[in-house]
């Protein structure tokens, strides 16, 4: 809502060449007439001028000597929405809605303008000093995939996630994909992997040519089940197919339970590949997210809490691990001046640009993570009140990154869940999304083995959440506004759907 309204309230008398000039400096398109007490009488658009001077009246006439209006004005009371506002304007096909306290006088103004724009999920949100790293970079002639923000950026992000090593990549799936080659993972091995995730966790697995093994989630974190892992592993210790690799996720910015998964894989010897692309700057215990396996992986997509307009990392204990994958990153290329190759690799490098800009965004990370977990805060202080609406729950191990507020619609309470309330809101220009779609239910990946997290339940946990969960706009930089119409949406939606 606009509140600087003071220059389009015009009083009576007010001619209309003074009108006029009003009209044009504030952009809002619109003036409010009101009374000698000022109280709202009346809009007045440059048309409705333009059309009273085409009959009588001319640029000396006052305001209060047009003609009246050929329909009563639309207006609101004091403490209406941005999304009832925008609600009202549509059913009545204006532009603007003045919003009046008790006494009638206007106090705000709502422009359609303002809320016909979408509510983004997540949108990148610069610091201050990326600017002044990415100049750098360019008065330093270091626009190649090498440099020194590379280095820089690398050594940075291994301190402030503890890990010892770390090597920056073009993406976080090129991450997990060096991350399984580092591995030992070849044609025919097998890999578990949470199956509610993004596609990106898995399509390493078939690069390398292995068969990937889909375990279900908990209800306790919506990550990889302990439980349905531990049924995994025994069953496939006794038939001999044990996994190369766990590639264990962190959803929406929240560990998985590593206290359990850890102890678990190393008791079968395998390999964990940690998928923290989501979860930069959350905990689990004392450690970051992200080093809690052998090795771990984080991207810096557009849409994460963080963003080099497209990279990831790769980080480990292993110092060897590490150079092999920058090795891998850089075509294999042997330190000889001729172009010396003995082994296929990659072009996963990243470059010494985006570095520069990640350098720049790792300065914000707290910021960041503080941001999105006040947006959360919100949500929840908001909508808690709802019988029916759990968020994703915070397990007590450790802190989530709140990437992405999740929760879940009981369907038992609500006609509208999951993904038709996704589109519902769609037309209330609000970027909402579902959860994730398993893995395990991708036609990519129809006839995968899966391993539920409770074999005798009707449904999955991954399945359920799936059908009736959603993210809800989430971005760091979100006016409270735009959050104020997602509640206000998802709160008129939900009491229309309610059972
Ligand atoms: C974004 C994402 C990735 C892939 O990262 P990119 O940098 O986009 O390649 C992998 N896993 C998960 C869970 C993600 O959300």
């Amino acid at each position: 809502m606009r509140t600087d309204i003071a220059a389009v309230v015009v009083p009576p008398g007010t001619s209309l060449r003074t009108a006029l000039a009003r009209l044009d400096p504030t952009g809002f398109g619109v003036l409010l007439a009101v009374d000698g007490d000022g109280r709202f009488q009346r809009t007045l658009t440059d048309g409705d001028i333009r059309r009273a001077m085409l009959a009588e009246a001319t640029l000396d006439t006052a305001v209060d000597n047009l003609p009246a209006p050929k329909s009563a004005p639309v207006t609101a009371p004091e403490g209406t929405g941005g999304y009832a506002a925008r609600k009202a304007m549509i059913d009545a096909g204006v532009q603007h809605l003045p919003v009046l306290d008790p006494t009638g006088t206007p106090v705000g103004l709502y422009l359609r303008k303002d809320l016909d724009h979408t509510v983004p999920l997540s949108i990148p949100h610069m610091g201050e000093e990326e600017q002044v790293l990415i100049r750098e970079a360019f008065d330093t002639n270091w626009i190649a995939p090498v440099g020194p923000h590379v280095d820089a950026f690398e050594k940075e992000l291994a301190a402030k996630v503890g890990a010892p090593h770390a090597a920056a990549l073009s993406s976080g799936t090129a991450a997990l994909h060096l991350g399984l080659k580092l591995l030992g993972v070849r044609p025919g091995d097998t890999v578990f992997c949470s199956s509610l995730t993004f596609v990106a966790s898995v399509n390493p697995v078939l690069y390398e040519g292995a068969t990937p093994v889909f375990i279900d989630s908990e209800p306790n974190t919506w990550n990889m089940s302990p439980a349905a892992l531990e049924r995994a592993l025994a069953e496939a210790k006794k038939t001999g197919t044990l996994p190369k690799a766990v590639i264990v996720v962190n959803l929406y910015g929240q560990s998985a339970d590593f206290d359990a998964i850890g102890p678990l894989c190393d008791a079968y010897g395998v390999p964990i590949l940690e998928d923290a692309a989501e979860s930069l700057g959350a905990t689990c215990g004392n450690k970051a997210s992200g080093t809690l396996g052998r090795l771990g992986v984080y991207s810096f997509n557009g849409n994460k809490i963080i963003t080099t307009s497209g990279g990831g990392m790769l980080v480990g204990d292993d110092p060897d691990l590490i150079a092999r994958a920058r090795f891998l990153a850089t075509q294999g290329r042997e330190p000889a001046l001729h172009y010396q190759h003995t082994t296929m690799a990659y072009n996963y490098r990243l470059s010494n640009v985006l570095a520069a800009i990640g350098r720049g965004q790792l300065r914000v990370l707290d910021d960041r993570v503080r941001q999105r977990r006040a947006v959360f805060a919100r949500y929840a202080a908001a909508l808690g009140d709802m019988p029916g609406v759990d968020f994703m729950p915070e397990a007590a191990f450790g802190s989530s990154n709140r990437w992405l507020t999740a929760l879940r619609v009981d369907p038992n309470l609500y006609t509208l869940t999951g993904e038709p309330l996704v589109t519902a809101l769609m037309e209330d220009a609000i970027e909402a999304r579902p959860v994730w779609k398993p893995m395990h239910a991708q036609p990519l990946f129809a006839g995968s083995a899966y391993h539920a997290h409770d074999p005798d339940a009707p449904v999955s946990v991954a399945d359920d959440l799936f059908a009736h969960g959603l993210c809800l706009p989430s971005g760091s930089n979100m006016p409270e506004a735009d959050q104020d119409r997602v509640i206000d949406a998802l709160r008129a939606r939900l009491t229309a759907a309610r059972k």
